[in-house]
């Protein structure tokens, strides 16, 4: 019996850090290197937005999907050349007759994917499978979903949300070191939402005032931490790594549960 699975959540930033050295990819290494070996990892992605339907990614041998523009052409190169699996997504669509999930054979994995796993799993012998957001579902009801997958961790399964605390590309400053008060602010309140699992708050970001818009101006890089809060057990303990605001308005906090 593979024992339960940690849950993680990762704020992956910029796609760079696929092939950068930085303080956040070290830290995804280092925390890559105490997971073992999952039967499968669960990614749920930023990056795979679905209206009014949610999917699971199927094909048994996933594609890469280089969804980012105007990077260095070595970004285009880089390779993640891991099994999907449909044995394990259709158990993991067994779960859900309450959520009907479509099942894709297409869908192979966005940077949000692969910049993360690059580090957190180098050797590329464990099978991904994808899940997407619903992004006409408030995040309400991503919460709830979220509770459903909480059973996977039983089952060998490695659930990684991969999005970020703080995401506002308009502000990015790529010159200044400085972040903005917003955005340490709305991190902060993440963090400590986090802490004294006061998840109803973070649910419901939105209600907090200009900040929220600020941190999200939509907030698709919020949905995978909101699953993944679903997703904790009231005994697990959490810890904090990778913390910090990349390029002014992006938080890189990232979130162990075990
Ligand atoms: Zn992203």
């Amino acid at each position: 019996m593979t024992p339960k699975q940690p849950l993680l959540f990762i704020g992956h930033g910029s796609p760079m850090n696929a092939i950068e050295d930085t303080q956040y990819t070290r830290e995804w290494q280092r925390i890559g290197k105490t997971l073992g070996t999952p039967r499968a990892l669960l990614m749920i992605s930023a990056h795979w937005i679905t209206e009014g339907e949610t999917r699971i990614a199927t094909a048994e041998h996933p594609e890469m999907i280089y969804d980012m523009y105007g990077f260095p052409e070595e970004l285009y190169q880089v390779d993640y050349p891991t099994s999907g699996s449909a044995a394990i997504a259709n158990e993991i669509l067994a779960l859900f007759s309450a959520f009907p999930i479509q099942s894709d054979s297409e869908r192979g994995f966005d940077h949000g994917v692969w910049s993360v796993l690059v580090h957190l799993f180098p050797e590329h012998n464990i099978p991904v499978i994808a899940l997407s957001l619903d992004y006409d579902q408030p995040p309400e009801w991503h919460y709830e979903f979220g509770k459903i997958l909480r059973m996977l961790r039983e089952q060998g399964i490695l659930i990684i949300a991969s999005g970020n605390t703080v995401h506002n590309l308009s502000k990015v400053s790529f010159g200044s070191p400085v972040s903005y008060d917003w955005a340490r602010e709305f991190d902060e309140r993440i963090q400590k939402g986090v802490r004294e699992k006061n998840y109803e708050d973070i649910v419901d970001f939105r209600s907090w005032g200009t900040i929220s818009k600020l941190a999200h101006p939509t907030y698709d890089h919020l949905l995978p931490l909101i699953v993944a809060l679903g997703a904790v057990r009231q005994e697990d303990s959490v810890a904090f790594f990778a913390q910090g605001i990349d390029l002014g308005s992006v938080a890189m906090t990232s979130m162990i549960w075990k």
